[in-house]
């Protein structure tokens, strides 16, 4: 049955022909959404294992998320921030008990609170901490990735994300991820640190996960030397890796929080960076903004989407349903020949694939999961990243694990 009036080849066509090719889609053309399955436009029904880079952790098209997103924009839908709001503060009152900080700020997407976070760092090293004008540092992890702005890739490593795009933003060092010693040397050479930015785990470089203790350790030397501990949860955060925060493995709360994607649960953008008052406080009328961030919309939607967290346990589901798919997919590494190994926490992991033979191969792996009816997506040439949405059942999941096995059966 055809949903639109087009071929999936025309509409591929018309992407390829009106659209800047900065993205390299898989050929799948999607039209519908329930749950943790997408329809393409043919009818093709598959298991969403991207989830929208875990933006859909709640599963696609969450009817009490959709109802919020609809009742708000029947009522108001924007104003900016030159008035009140009768959503906002409800919602920032929701947000910081949820996270358990003092105050908020709200953006749309992900990058826009990193960006965020990155000024208030700075501001707070000039205003708190003491460091001459022009002179505060941020210090960052290799492998990183915190979003697309000129400023956020002035410190990435990947030179596809970078390449022609100087002159950089200065004010940045990169550290080695999962190495406190590294980062208490910079710490100690450097006077001017005004914070630490850090994924607790690296979702787009692979899913690297760090060693138990890592985020306490890096945590503890941030403190002993007066510099904000940020942790970037916009792809970690909110349930996806089997704590509701990823921070939380290691008890860890930090400083200055950022989160985006799954806060809105797919339907809206979302973001926002939290931090407690003595920090947030530097913030003052006119120093940084968003004509969308804190929308009327925006609030009822976030507070819907992490309700459902809480309601259908996402979190603790999400944990238990992780242990159970890398057992299996470790019987399914141990006897393939491509399949290397699988890691992750939780619900974000990612399977290794054995390129040496054939460079191709995670790309062509998911092609055929596709034609399985498995939509994921390699990264870094050979990992594909398993994330489907939270509310994914065992049964669903087992099922999957079955799709995976068969599809690299094919290729052995
Ligand atoms: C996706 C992502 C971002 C950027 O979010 P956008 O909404 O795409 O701007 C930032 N940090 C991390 C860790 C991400 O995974």
């Amino acid at each position: 049955m055809k949903n639109t009036n087009y071929t999936a080849i025309e509409l591929m066509n018309m992407e390829n022909e009106y659209g800047a090719h900065n993205y390299h889609p898989l050929p799948v053309v999607l039209d519908r959404g329930e749950g943790v399955f997408v329809w393409d436009v043919n009818g093709k029904k598959y298991y969403d294992f991207l989830a929208a880079y875990s933006a859909v952790n709640q599963g696609h098209c969450h009817p009490k998320i959709v109802d919020a997103l609809i009742e708000q924009s029947k009522r108001l839908a924007l104003t900016s921030r030159a008035f009140f709001n009768s959503k906002l503060g409800p919602y920032e009152k929701f947000i910081t008990e949820y996270f358990g900080f003092d105050m908020m700020l709200p953006m749309n997407t992900g990058a826009e609170a990193v960006e965020t976070a990155l000024k208030l760092a700075r501001k707070w090293a000039y205003e708190k901490k003491g460091v001459e004008k022009d002179q505060a540092h941020i210090l960052v992890c290799n492998d990183n990735f915190h979003g697309r702005t000129t400023t956020i890739v002035s410190f990435s490593v990947d030179p596809v994300a970078t390449e022609h795009y100087g002159p950089f933003t200065p004010g940045f060092t990169v550290v080695p991820y999962n190495d406190v010693e590294a980062l208490e040397k910079e710490l100690t050479a450097n006077p001017n640190i005004a914070g630490f930015l850090v994924e607790p785990i690296q979702g787009e470089a692979g899913v690297n996960v760090p060693d138990d203790g890592y985020l306490k350790a890096a945590y503890e030397v941030c403190k002993k030397h007066h510099v904000l501990f940020i942790a970037d949860e916009v792809q970690t955060g909110i349930a996806r890796t089997g704590k509701l925060l990823a921070c939380q493995y290691d008890d860890v709360q930090p400083d200055v929080l950022i989160l985006g994607k799954a806060l809105s649960g797919g339907a809206y953008p979302v973001s926002a960076v939290l931090a407690n008052k003595d920090i947030m406080e530097v913030f003052q009328p006119g120093q940084h903004g968003s004509t969308y961030g804190g929308n009327p919309v925006a609030a009822e939607v976030a507070i819907a989407a992490l309700q459902v967290v809480e309601e259908e346990k996402l979190a603790e589901k999400s944990y238990e349903l992780g242990l159970y798919f890398r057992e299996e997919m470790e019987k399914i590494c141990e006897r393939s020949p491509i399949a290397e190994k699988v890691r992750g926490k939780g619900l974000m992991n990612a399977l290794i694939i054995d390129n040496s033979d054939h460079k191709n191969l995670a790309w062509d792996v998911c092609v055929k999961l596709g034609e399985n009816g498995l939509l994921a997506k390699p990264t870094h040439t050979n990992i594909i990243r398993f994330a489907p949405p939270l509310v994914i059942t065992k049964e669903q999941l087992g099922d999957c694990i079955k799709i995976i096995e068969k599809t690299l059966r094919s290729f052995e």
